[in-house]
């Protein structure tokens, strides 16, 4: 940036970069206060990345090329769907550079520009961006330079705003004079966004700058411009949008940071009743020839009713009932309460599979193929194993959902791992079911889960959709219940996996090593979380809701953390250490406070 009261940072230009190993660069995206952003390609996977050059010119400046590695030091620090991600760093002949993903959408700037899509819209994006910020600080993080022209709308994962430009970052803990701020570069930074105390003296501002600059965005999202001296309350602006938003900006944008919320959770805390079912996507958006298709099946629906209805009176009568039965077919609740409803008694169904239980090691169950017969609850829909996969093969006029749970004890474990390569699919669309699909539209989607079920009905399901829907993170663990919406479910077959640290902190992904992603944020269950959660160990278990499910590689393992006394007494130390009381929660900085109550959907 090159003058404080600008709002936009650009640099002049005077050779073309240098040539970079192993990326092609593409085009110029942007300019910044450090340099260029180019769109280019990692040779190595031939995937689009953004490639941020440091300008030659700073280049030739310590504290700038400090700066630029901090940016990259932050970003590696943080690991989050609203932060954009850095995959490399590296330095050429003349000057400095940062891989990051390429976030292909709009900036907010140019959000604030249009009309919103639904009244919820500027909620869900408040939120994100909040989530986002409150990640960072809990990981020591301080932002600095939030404006609409840093945050991203990645359109491919489902219209994700992503946070970016950590060029003025900071780390809450990091006193070092090497990175303290220079005045160049507090002028980096955009005056219109800063805190009052920031303009005053940078280093001293702490997360409640980045809380003052989330007002300022709010607030312009809202209304479309900039509050100014004493302004109008956006609810005034803006007739229509909730009264309660008024008092939540105005406390962001109190001039003593003592005045205003003290973390960004609280502020969250404030700003979410206001939103009465938080989804991370936008519906989806359909192409032109999607559009056209529908409307055709809509219209030929439409003149099959009508005739039928003229024709013959007794298909009212037909169209009534199965009417009566489609609507009976819908899984009427989100599928973890659908996985864990009473399904009917279960048949106990032993598999081949393999069971490890030597004492002081892991302990691991494995579905398919081994010696063992490890023992399965199967409730709702009968299961088979078919060249070494579970199947939930696709049934008509019988209960939809089906439930799988692995009957084996002591799973007991501090760490525990749970990962399969499932798929899920609709029945095979036959010209009687296209028919049934013009009258009574299309079937319900299928929907397979990977779940950890407590004893009391308590679980956390990653549940994949057959359909490309998104994948989500459901949990109900007593008074902590909620969902979060990942990306959208790839082709599968695909592999998930809930994995779960000493910690507690659980993170559900899905791909397998080379292009694994997180699914959502990590849920925090917190120490003895096995007892503390699940009111028991909990076991792993396959859902299936619709169509036909299968999951291959299923396996489970749990760990339990050496504490004290010989090796072999480790399985017992842990099981005896279960008294159920929490151990407190370790004093760790990367670990923050959990968030699965703030779900997007958190009840
Ligand atoms: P600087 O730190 O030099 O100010 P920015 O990080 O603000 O640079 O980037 C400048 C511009 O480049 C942004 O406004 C945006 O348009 C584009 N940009 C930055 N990061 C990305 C990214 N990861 N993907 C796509 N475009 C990006």
């Amino acid at each position: 940036m090159s003058a404080l009261d600008a709002t936009s940072t650009t640099i002049n230009r005077t050779h073309a970069p240098d040539l970079i190993p192993g990326y092609r660069l593409e085009k110029l995206v942007g300019t910044g206060g450090m340099g260029e952003v180019h769109k280019a390609t990692q040779l190595s996977l031939g995937r689009t990345v953004a490639i941020k050059l440091l300008s030659p010119q700073l280049a030739q400046d310590e504290s700038f090329v400090a700066r630029f590695q901090k940016e990259a030091a932050a970003l590696a620090t943080l690991h989050h769907p609203h932060i954009v991600s850095i995959v490399d760093k590296g330095s050429t002949p003349t000057t400095y550079y940062l891989v990051m993903e390429f976030v292909d959408g709009p900036s907010l700037r140019e959000r604030i520009r249009q009309p919103p899509a639904d009244a919820f819209e500027h909620l869900r994006i408040m939120m994100q961006i909040c989530r986002a910020i409150e990640y960072a600080h809990h990981r020591g993080v301080i932002h600095r330079d939030l404006k609409p022209e840093n945050i991203l709308f990645d359109m491919q994962a489902g219209d994700l705003p992503k946070v970016t430009d950590f060029g003025l970052a900071s780390f809450l803990e990091d006193t070092s004079a090497r990175f303290a701020l220079t005045s160049t570069h507090v002028a980096m930074g955009t005056l219109s966004y800063m805190a009052p105390e920031q303009r005053v003296d940078a280093k001293s501002a702490d997360a409640r700058a980045d809380i003052f600059a989330l007002g300022l965005i709010f607030y312009e999202l809202l209304v479309g411009e900039l509050p100014a001296g004493h302004y109008d309350p956006p609810s005034r602006r803006k007739p229509g949008l909730d009264p309660r938003l008024d008092g939540i900006i105005a406390h962001c944008l109190k001039q003593l940071p003592a005045d205003r919320y003290a973390s960004v959770t609280a502020l969250m805390r404030d700003l979410e009743p206001l939103i009465p079912h938080y989804t991370t996507l936008s519906p989806t958006k359909l192409s032109r020839t999607e559009r056209l298709k529908q409307s055709l099946a809509r219209v030929m629906r439409t003149c099959l009713q009508v005739t039928a209805a003229l024709l013959v009176v007794a298909a009212v009568g037909v169209l009534g009932a199965a009417w009566l039965r489609n609507s009976e077919q819908r899984v009427p609740v989100t599928p973890g309460t659908a996985l864990t409803a009473d399904l009917g008694p279960p048949s106990v169904q032993p598999l081949a599979g393999r069971l490890s239980s030597v004492e002081g090691e892991p302990r691991k169950v494995t579905l398919g193929e081994g010696p063992d017969k490890p023992s399965l609850l199967v409730s709702g829909r009968p299961l088979v194993l078919e060249d070494r996969k579970l199947v939930f093969p696709a049934v008509e006029g019988q209960s939809r959902v089906g439930l799988m749970r692995v009957d084996v004890p002591n799973m007991r474990g501090d760490q525990a791992r749970f990962v399969a390569r499932v798929n899920a699919r609709g029945p095979e669309l036959t010209f009687g079911t296209r028919l049934k699909s013009l009258f009574y539209g299309p079937p319900p989607p299928p929907e397979t889960a990977l779940l950890l079920l407590g004893s009391t009905g308590r679980y956390v399901a990653l549940v994949y959709s057959g359909q490309g829907a998104p994948l989500r993170l459901e949990w109900n663990l007593g008074e902590k219940r909620g969902t979060m919406i990942g990306p959208d479910s790839p082709e599968g077959p695909v592999e998930l996996e809930l994995d779960v640290d000493e910690e507690g902190v659980l993170i559900a992904s899905v791909g397998t090593k080379e292009d694994r992603r997180p699914v959502a944020e990590p849920l925090h269950l917190g120490p003895n979380w096995q007892d503390k959660r699940f009111g028991d160990e909990p076991v792993p278990a396959l859902g299936c809701i619709e169509g036909m499910c299968q999951a291959e590689n299923f396996g489970y393992t749990v760990r339990p953390v050496p504490r004290s006394g010989p090796p072999g007494a480790i399985v017992e130390a842990a099981r005896q250490e279960a008294p159920r009381v929490a151990a407190p929660a370790p004093a760790k900085k990367t670990v923050h406070k959990p968030a699965p109550s703030r779900g997007k959907r958190s009840k």
